[in-house]
C-alpha cells in the first residue's frame, strides 16, 4: 500500500487528530504522523512530548507510525518515500491556508500529491489551540483529547497530582 506523510505540529494531539489518522490509515500504510520541530509559532509541549504523546495515543493503531521532522514536509515527504501528504481541513479558514500549500507543494515536487480529510462533524471546532486555552484555564478537556494528553496537560499547568 501507499505510504502516506501526516505532518503537524500535534500541541497537543487531539480526537480531531486522531480521527483523520484512523480515517487516512484505512486508505494508506504505513501512515506516519510526523511532528514538525520547528513550527514558526509557540508551542506548548516540546517536540519530544509531542512525538510521546502522540506514539502513547496511537500505540493501538496499526499502521500509524510517529517521527519528529525538521525539514520542508515536502522535503520530508521524498526522504522517507511518501507519494502523498494526509492534512485535515475543519472550515473555510483551513481551506485557504491548506489550499495555498498544497500549490506550493504541487510547485515544489509535483510527484507528491495532498489529500485531504474533512473533519468528522464531532470534531471540526476543536483545535490544538483551543484545547490549550481550555486547560490554561482549569476547564475539562477529557471530551477533546486522550487520557495521556488530559494528564500532560494538567501536569504543564500544574494541576495534578
Ligand atoms: P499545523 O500543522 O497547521 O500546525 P495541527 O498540528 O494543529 O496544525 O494540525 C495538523 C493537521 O491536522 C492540519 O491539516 C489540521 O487542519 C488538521 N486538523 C487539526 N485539527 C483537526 C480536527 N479537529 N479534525 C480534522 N483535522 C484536524
Amino acid at each position: 500500500m501507499t505510504l502516506a506523510l501526516y505532518p503537524g505540529s500535534f500541541d497537543p494531539v487531539t480526537n480531531g487528530h486522531l480521527d483523520a489518522a484512523a480515517r487516512a490509515v484505512r486508505l494508506f500504510q504505513p501512515v506516519i504522523m510526523a511532528v514538525f520541530d520547528r513550527p514558526l509559532k509557540n508551542v506548548l509541549f516540546s517536540v519530544e512530548e509531542r512525538v510521546e504523546l502522540l506514539r502513547e495515543t496511537t500505540k493501538d493503531m496499526p499502521g500509524i507510525q510517529v517521527q519528529a521532522y525538521t525539514s520542508l514536509t515536502v522535503d520530508y515527504a521524498r526522504e522517507i518515500g511518501a507519494k502523498v501528504i494526509v492534512r485535515g481541513l475543519r472550515d473555510a479558514i483551513d481551506f485557504a491556508y491548506e489550499f495555498k500549500m498544497a500549490q506550493i507543494n504541487q510547485t515544489i515536487d509535483p510527484d507528491i500529491d495532498v489529500v485531504f480529510f474533512m473533519a468528522n462533524g464531532e470534531f471540526s471546532f476543536l483545535s490544538s489551540s483551543t484545547v490549550r486555552e481550555i486547560a490554561a484555564l482549569g476547564g475539562d478537556v477529557s471530551g477533546f483529547v486522550p487520557p495521556s494528553v488530559a494528564h500532560a496537560l494538567a501536569r504543564k499547568f500544574g494541576r495534578t497530582k
